[in-house]
């Protein structure tokens, strides 16, 4: 590719006219200089690997990706990492995750094992058990998964079925999946890999049941790698996406695993049965937050990939006339195609920013916890159970927004899009179906509206104050758009609050009554995380140091990140009296002069995410703009194209296509 391509020089051309300094943003979105510095070594040592490299994700069969994933990770965990030496003290190891997530096209395995049995023995294992399990899992001399959800129950956590029966005689658990529908089902790595799972199940101790406990319970032999007596176990079969991954399942009947093996820093059974609760059933929700902290940075990212790709292939798709005898225009200059993408774009920067918000109440409650207060655990509960569920619905629809604006090519695989969708919409469903997730913050923020604004932590006082409609003219002011969510809120709170009252007030049972107002309830928990995003990230814009013209950027992002949202639902701001039909207009007017102006900079937006080719593994999304030799060469590579006759189109056709041959060739000779 050494001649520079219509398509390339039409993406140079967008670099030459933004007017805001790429590294600087590059430097703000990675949180300073000196951090781009360090992730920029850690990809580059990913990418410079030989061992990392893969062939195209487009043209391999599951086969091929989950034996590739299986072994980069394998690779990763027990090679890369000793031999740069990314341990978790070291600085690097901070964006260890994140390159893997990131810097990656295709995706590694073991994330179940490594994020979740690794991270669970750490937590709730006692120091006894930590010692003799947390280095082996380490090295990968043992490989878990964990073992909650079963095919007939995920959300509802107290009608999971499987049970470990402690037998005194022996001093062993007795671990069985009563019926079909008590197999567990969906755990990652579970399916090919893993000869551990951290299995929940219910204790029952003298036929009194203790609810759910986590065990560990080996499941193959460490030798042959068979499925120990007792145990089925397997993978569950092809995915939306995520072929890297071995998601299981695993049916145990009668198998005895030592007394010792149930995870006992909260709970112990001792030798006579007799159960010990040492810590609060709330220390578990802490160690969940975790996870969902986790959780939206990465839909983030992928939503960052998808907007880069979809970006950089609108300013070198040419398709259609602006002016009539003037030159075909880049799909990028159409207002609707902006209106699609830009708003994406303020998407990922406003869940990005908003989210460093929840880290940091994270590490606030994580210092409390050291002095046994946990004061602050409902709120970060709340909190990172709906954002978890807004960030990954935003990204899942966002990243669908933008393979679909890419037309046909959009629906290749070559574009990287598809697999970028297969990776975010999971998210919307593990840890944590949505819904009841939104449900969850529901609880609280009923809770709070019960209370006296003095009685509520300080973030949450104005969901019980008065609201009062703000008199304004300029919309993109981000005080006036902050003021729209937080009222927006309010509202939504104190209406379903008041609903539920009334329901109960007719003498409804209060599950009953819970069910009948639960579009309401979660509406207003959606409301509620909407405006924690609008202010975390405006809390961010505001307190930003930086030149004039990335300033400008932010603060552009960020009104309208509002706004796009504000006008996608003016019925519902209208009806709740926040703004008025004048505000409707202005707003929508303020939308498109806000997409003109971030227009000439969209590229060089989406160049300061700093995703390399290799990450973004897409023919249309390349930072050259070669988009046609690249989808040429992609296709060349097809499995299909192989041979230059495949074998179906012979063995199934060849004889109806003879006939035609003998038809056309006969009325050929008789012409
Ligand atoms: C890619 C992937 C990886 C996974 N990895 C793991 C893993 O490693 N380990 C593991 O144990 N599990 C894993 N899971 C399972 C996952 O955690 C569950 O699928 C998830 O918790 C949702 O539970 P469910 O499938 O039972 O959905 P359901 O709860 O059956 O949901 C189905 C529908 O019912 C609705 N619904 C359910 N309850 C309510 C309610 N109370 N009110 C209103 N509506 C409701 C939901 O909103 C949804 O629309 C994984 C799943 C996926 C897709």
């Amino acid at each position: 590719m050494s001649h520079l391509c219509i398509e390339s020089q039409l993406l140079s051309k967008e670099r030459q006219n933004v007017t805001f300094l790429i590294e600087e943003l590059t430097n703000i979105w990675d949180g300073g200089k000196e951090e781009t510095m360090i992730r920029r070594r850690v990809e580059k040592l990913f990418a410079d690997d030989p061992e990392l490299k893969s062939p195209p994700l487009c043209t391999m069969t599951r086969d091929e990706e989950f034996t590739e994933a299986t072994r980069k990770s394998a690779y990763i965990y027990r090679h890369f990492i000793p031999k740069h030496k990314l341990y978790p003290s070291s600085r690097e190891s901070k964006h260890l995750t994140s390159v893997l997530f990131r810097a990656q096209p295709l995706a590694t395995n073991l994330f179940i094992h490594m994020g979740v049995f690794v991270y669970c023995i750490k937590t709730m294992g006692s120091d006894k058990q930590v010692a003799k399990w947390l280095q082996l899992a380490k090295n990968l001399n043992i490989i878990g998964t964990y073992a909650q959800t079963e095919l007939g129950h995920g959300s509802f956590l107290r009608g999971l079925e499987t049970q470990a029966t402690y037998d005194r005689t022996t001093q062993e658990f007795v671990i069985n999946c009563p019926q079909l529908s008590s197999m567990k089902w969906w755990p990652g790595d579970l399916g090919v890999n893993a000869n551990h799972a951290l299995v929940m199940a219910n204790l029952i101790i003298d036929n009194k049941k203790y609810g759910m406990h986590a065990f560990i319970v080996q499941i193959r032999d460490l030798s042959t790698h068979k499925p120990l007596p007792g145990v089925s176990v397997g993978d569950i079969g092809n995915k939306f996406g995520l072929g890297s991954t071995d998601n299981g399942f695993l049916y145990l009947k009668n198998v005895r695993i030592p007394l010792e093996n149930l995870l006992n820093k909260n709970a112990e059974v001792k030798p006579d049965g007799t159960y010990l609760k040492k810590a609060s059933d709330r220390l578990v929700y802490g160690s969940m937050v975790n996870l969902r902290v986790s959780i939206p940075k990465q839909c983030t990212d992928v939503l960052a990939k998808a907007c880069t790709i979809a970006i950089r292939y609108s300013g070198v798709r040419r398709q259609g006339l602006l002016k009539p005898d003037g030159a075909e225009v880049p799909i990028l200059d159409y207002t609707l195609q902006q209106h699609k993408l830009i708003p994406q774009l303020a998407t990922v920067y406003a869940t990005n920013f908003a989210g460093l918000q929840i880290q940091k109440k994270y590490e606030v409650f994580l210092q409390n916890l050291s002095n046994d207060d946990i004061s602050d655990l409902a709120e970060l509960h709340a909190l990172s159970a709906s954002f978890k569920a807004s960030v990954s619905e935003q990204g899942t629809e966002g990243v669908e927004v933008c393979r679909r604006a890419c037309g046909g090519h959009g629906y290749s695989q070559a574009s990287g899009l598809p697999s970028l969708l297969a990776r975010v919409t999971p998210a919307c469903t593990y840890e944590g179906e949505n819904t009841v997730l939104y449900l969850q913050t529901a609880r609280f923020l009923m809770k709070c509206a019960s209370k006296k604004a003095k009685d509520l932590p300080k973030s949450v006082t104005f969901l019980v104050q008065p609201t009062q409609m703000m008199n304004i003219n300029n919309v993109t002011s981000l005080d006036f758009i902050v003021h729209c969510f937080k009222s927006r809120a309010t509202i939504c709170v104190q209406a379903a609050a008041k609903r539920l009252q009334q329901t109960m007030g007719q003498g409804v049972e209060i599950n009953e009554a819970w069910n009948k107002n639960a579009v309401e309830l979660v509406k207003a928990a959606k409301a509620y995380v909407m405006q924690f995003i609008v202010d975390g990230f405006t809390t961010f814009v505001k307190g930003l140091k930086c030149s004039k013209p990335t300033k400008k950027i932010f603060e552009d992002l960020c009104s309208l990140y509002g706004l796009h949202f504000i006008n996608n639902n003016s019925g519902d701001f209208l009806k709740l009296g926040i703004i008025t039909a004048h505000h409707c207009n202005l707003a929508e007017e303020a939308e498109i002069e806000l997409l003109g102006k971030l227009r000439p900079n969209a590229v060089g937006i989406v160049d300061a995410f700093d995703f390399s080719d290799f990450s973004l593994d897409s023919c249309l999304g390349a930072y050259d703009g070669n988009v046609y030799e690249r989808l040429f060469d992609m296709a060349k590579l097809s499995p299909l194209n192989k041979e230059q006759v495949h074998q179906a189109s012979y063995k199934y056709l060849r004889p109806y296509l003879l006939e035609g041959r003998d038809i056309l060739e006969g009325s050929k000779s008789k012409l």
